[in-house]
């Protein structure tokens, strides 16, 4: 899958970072990418979200963004209350990372990070990034952090905790969602000036899943298979998650 990014060159974030050219990123052009990138060390991809539950659309577009930009790990980072999500019941934290863990075992880039669910307070994306690029130099080393974000949720950056911190902390990978808009370099020019070289848009995968869906799915006591890995589907039954879910009036 390619990627197509807007502007200049993606700069990388230190002295040890590595810049988009060699990732085989092509920018501002056609987006087409020679393939897979080899693996950047210590090139770290977060995918935040409320992973209630986690599904297959979560992990297709961590592992797209991996292969692509050639980073060494991608961390899940399942929140602990969700910022933009303060009037539906979310389900404790232990079960969305058991949940977690239990999808991503098989796939020894994927991590899980337990940072925002053992945080008090809402999770904001910016402190997470901060932390994260603290421990990395606490270490000894420089932080290379790639936030992946699908586009409908990119478009709410200029909404966030200080966007400007958190574009200074991390470039973003922006990954489209079939049926939603998408925005490019018109609307970033409009809403984040300057942000083009921190910010790359892939071109798929295009997948119309939600957990949203997943939930209506087993209320409806409709099938999840092939939506949600086999073992979160033996997960869900046996704690009987999701058997009510608000709202439910449009397809399962
Ligand atoms: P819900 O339906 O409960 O709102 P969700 O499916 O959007 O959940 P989140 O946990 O909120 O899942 O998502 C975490 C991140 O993954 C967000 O950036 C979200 O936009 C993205 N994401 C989730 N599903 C897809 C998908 N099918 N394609 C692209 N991005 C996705």
């Amino acid at each position: 899958m390619g990627t197509a990014a807007v502007g200049g060159p993606v700069t990388p974030l230190g002295a040890g970072g590595s810049a988009p050219g060699d990732r085989g990123v092509s920018l501002g052009d056609t987006g087409r990418t020679g393939g897979p990138h080899p693996v950047v060390l210590g090139a770290t991809g977060l995918l935040g979200g409320t992973f209630d539950p986690i599904h297959v659309g979560h992990l297709m577009i961590a592992e797209e963004v991996r292969e692509t930009l050639g980073l060494e790990r991608v961390l899940f980072v399942p929140a602990g209350i969700p910022p933009h999500k303060p009037d539906r019941p979310i389900t404790p934290a232990p079960h969305r990372v058991a949940m977690i863990e239990l999808a991503i075992a098989g796939n020894p880039a994927f991590e899980l990070s337990r940072l925002e669910v053992d945080r008090a307070g809402p999770s904001y994306a910016v402190d997470t990034l901060e932390l994260l690029a603290s421990d990395v130099r606490a270490r000894g080393g420089e932080p290379d952090l790639t936030f992946i974000v699908s586009a409908e949720a990119f478009v709410e950056l200029p909404t966030w905790r200080d966007p400007a911190r958190l574009l200074s902390l991390c470039r973003m990978a922006v990954v489209p969602r079939a049926g939603r808009g998408s925005p490019g370099a018109a609307w970033l020019d409009a809403h984040i000036p300057g942000s083009h070289e921190r910010v790359i848009f892939l071109d798929g995968p295009n997948l119309d899943l939600s957990a949203t869906r997943i939930r209506r799915r087993v209320a409806a006591g409709r099938s999840i298979r092939y939506l949600v890995p086999d073992a979160v589907i033996a997960y869900i039954a046996d704690h009987a998650l999701y058997r009510t879910e608000p709202g439910r009036t449009d397809r399962p």
